[in-house]
C-alpha cells in the first residue's frame, strides 16, 4: 500500500492508524502517498513546543540561532537532489521546483547571514533610540523586543511546499519561538521528505519544529495570546482561521497570504519595438507559466493601453505558442501540470466565471495535447489569455489560479491606481514603462493597495528579480484581498514573532538591562 506519511510531534515520529487520503501525482494520476492526522495529539504537541522547543532555542542566542540555520541550510541544500525528484510528483518542472527548493533554502542562508551580521549576541533587541521623558533626564524609554513563549503555527498552501515552509521558519528560529508545521495536503509528500532532513540534522534544539502532516484537527484550541498563526492560503480558508476563537477570544496572532489578483501595467511609452514592450511580453508569458500559473503573486491582470492591444496579443501569442505542457519528467516539456484534476476544474470554472467580461483570445481551457502524458489523468491545461470587454467587475474579483491572465485595456487619462485598486489589495504589481512621469503617477496611485511594487524597465531588467518572486530582504504580504498580512522584509520578520514592550527607568538602569543583550 501506499506510504503514510508520519508527523512529527513532541519528539517522535507519528503515523495514523486509518487510511488516510490518497494524494496522487499531478501529472501521471499515480498515487504518491497518504495522509492522515487521526489519533495525533496536537495537544501534546503545543505543550512540546512551549515547553521544550521554546526553552531550547532560548538559550541559544540570536548569533547561535542564526549559525544554526546556517547548518540547517547547508544540510538540505546537499540532500536536495531528492527533494527535486519528488517534486516532479506536484506537476512541477525542474525549473519550477527551483524557486521552491533552492529558494527556500536560499531564503534560509539569507536569514542566517543576516542575522549574524545584524543582531546581537544576546537574547534582547533594541529598537530605535532611547526615548527622553523626564525633563531632568532622569527617566527614559527605550523599546525592546523579546521572544514570544508560545508557538509559530504554519498552515501553508499546496503551490510552495518547501519555500512556504523555510521562509516561515527561519524568521521563526532566529527569533528563538519554535514551530509546528501544517502542509496542504496535496503536497505534503515534498514537505515530509524536506522535514524529516530538518529533524535528522540536528540543527535546531528538540522541539523546535514539529510537523503536523495532513488535517488541523483541534490544534488551534491550544493556541492563545502567546502564540502565531502565520496562514497562506486561500481568502475563505483565512477568514474561517481568523473567525477561530483563538485569534478572536484568545488573541492568537494571526498573518495571512492569501489570493491576489496582482496587476501588471503596460506604459503608453511602451510600444511595439520599444524593449520595454518586449519586457512585458516576456514577463507576462513567464508569470503564467511557471508552476502552471500556481503562484500567488502570478499577473492576473494585465493593464495595457487600449492602442496597442493587438501587438500585446500577437507578442503573448507568438511566445506561448513555444511552451510545451505536459508531464515534467519529459525534457522538452516547459510547463508542466496543475496540482490536482480537481484544481484544474476549479481553474474551469474560474475561466467560465470571467467569460462574462471577457472574450478568449489565446488557448483553450477545456483542451491540451500534454507530452508525455494522458489528459484525463494528468490535471493538464493550456495557457489561457481573456480580453476584457466591457467595464465589469469579474476579472477584478475572479482568480483563476493557473495559467490564465487577462488583458485589461486602459484609455488616455486613465486613472490607473483606482484600476489597480479594484483588485481590493495585491501582493505584487508591477508598472512597465521607460516614462519617469507616467511611473511617478502609476506608482502613487497603486502603492497603497500593494505589498510590493516592481518597476521594470531596460535598466534594471538584466537583474531583475521578476515580477512574480518574493525576495527575502523584501516584504512579502499585501492589504484587503491579499491577507493584510505582511511576511520576509530582512529583519523585521524576526520581529513580527517577537514581542515589543516599552521599557521605562532611569538610564542607568536601561543602559544595564539594554547593555546585557
Ligand atoms: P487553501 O485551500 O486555503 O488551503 C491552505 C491551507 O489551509 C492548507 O494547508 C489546508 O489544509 C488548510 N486548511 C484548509 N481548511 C482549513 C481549516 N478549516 N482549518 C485549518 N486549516 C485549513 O489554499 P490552497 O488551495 O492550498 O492554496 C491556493 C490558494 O492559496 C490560492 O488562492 C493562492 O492565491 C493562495 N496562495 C497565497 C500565497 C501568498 O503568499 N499570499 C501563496 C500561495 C498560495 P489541507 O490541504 O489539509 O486542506
Amino acid at each position: 500500500m501506499t506510504e503514510m506519511l508520519a508527523s512529527y510531534a513532541a519528539g517522535s515520529w507519528y503515523t495514523a492508524p486509518d487510511e488516510g487520503t490518497v494524494v496522487v501525482d499531478a501529472a501521471t494520476g499515480d498515487p504518491v502517498a497518504r495522509v492522515s492526522t487521526t489519533g495525533l495529539d496536537t495537544r501534546a504537541m503545543v505543550d512540546h513546543a512551549r515547553l521544550v522547543g521554546g526553552p531550547g532555542l532560548r538559550r541559544l542566542t540570536f548569533q547561535a540561532r542564526a549559525a544554526a540555520l546556517k547548518e540547517l541550510a547547508t544540510y538540505l541544500d546537499a540532500n536536495k537532489a531528492a527533494y527535486h525528484e519528488l517534486s516532479l510528483a506536484t506537476g512541477a518542472t525542474r525549473r519550477d521546483s527551483t524557486g521552491d527548493i533552492d529558494g527556500g533554502i536560499g531564503t534560509t542562508f539569507v536569514f542566517s547571514s543576516r542575522g549574524r551580521r545584524e543582531l546581537p549576541d544576546g537574547f534582547l533587541l533594541t529598537d530605535g533610540d532611547v526615548e527622553p521623558i523626564g525633563k531632568e533626564g532622569t527617566f527614559v524609554g527605550q523599546h525592546v523586543y523579546t521572544s514570544l513563549r508560545g508557538v509559530v503555527l504554519q498552515v501553508n498552501a499546496f503551490n510552495f511546499p518547501v519555500w512556504g515552509m523555510l521562509e516561515k521558519l527561519a524568521p521563526a528560529v532566529l527569533a528563538g519561538v519554535p514551530t509546528i508545521v501544517k502542509p496542504a495536503t496535496q503536497t505534503a509528500y515534498l514537505t515530509a521528505a524536506v522535514m524529516r532532513d530538518i529533524i535528522a540534522s540536528g540543527a535546531l534544539p528538540e522541539g523546535a519544529v514539529q510537523f503536523l502532516c495532513g488535517s488541523a484537527g483541534d490544534v488551534l484550541d491550544h493556541l492563545g495570546g502567546e502564540d502565531v498563526v502565520a496562514f497562506t492560503g486561500s481568502a475563505t480558508t483565512a477568514a474561517v482561521l481568523r473567525g477561530n476563537d483563538a485569534v478572536t477570544a484568545r488573541a492568537a496572532r494571526f498573518n495571512a497570504e492569501t489570493d491576489s489578483l496582482n496587476c501588471s501595467i503596460l506604459g503608453p511609452d511602451a510600444t511595439a519595438g520599444t524593449p520595454e514592450f518586449d519586457l512585458y511580453i516576456k514577463e507576462v508569458s513567464r508569470e503564467i507559466t511557471t508552476k502552471a500559473g500556481q503562484r500567488c503573486t502570478c499577473i492576473r491582470r494585465a493593464m495595457v493601453p487600449e492602442s496597442i492591444v493587438d501587438d500585446v496579443i500577437a507578442g503573448l501569442r507568438t511566445r506561448l505558442d513555444k511552451v510545451v505542457v505536459g508531464n515534467p519528467r519529459n525534457e522538452t516539456v516547459t510547463m508542466g501540470a496543475l496540482v490536482s484534476l480537481h484544481q484544474r476544474d476549479e481553474v474551469r470554472d474560474a475561466v467560465t466565471g470571467l467569460g462574462r467580461a471577457a472574450e478568449t483570445v489565446y488557448g483553450d481551457p477545456m483542451w491540451v495535447e500534454p507530452v508525455d502524458a494522458d489528459p484525463e489523468r494528468g490535471a493538464f491545461m493550456a495557457p489561457v489569455v481573456l480580453l476584457a470587454t466591457g467595464d465589469r467587475p469579474e476579472p477584478h474579483e475572479i482568480e483563476a489560479f493557473g495559467p490564465v491572465t487577462t488583458l485589461i485595456p486602459y484609455g488616455a487619462g486613465a486613472d490607473l491606481g483606482a484600476l489597480a485598486a479594484r483588485g481590493g489589495g495585491s501582493l505584487v504589481g508591477s508598472i512597465v514603462s521607460y516614462d519617469p512621469d507616467f511611473v511617478r503617477e502609476a506608482v502613487s496611485g497603486a502603492a497603497p493597495y500593494h505589498g510590493r511594487l516592481l518597476v521594470l524597465d531596460r535598466d534594471c531588467a538584466a537583474e531583475s528579480t521578476g515580477h512574480g518572486t518574493p525576495m527575502p530582504q523584501l516584504v512579502h504580504g499585501g492589504p484587503g484581498r491579499a491577507g493584510g498580512g505582511e511576511e520576509l522584509g530582512g529583519m523585521r520578520a524576526v520581529r513580527h514573532f517577537m514581542q515589543r514592550t516599552a521599557l521605562e527607568g532611569s538610564p542607568a538602569v536601561i543602559a544595564a538591562l539594554v547593555g546585557g543583550s
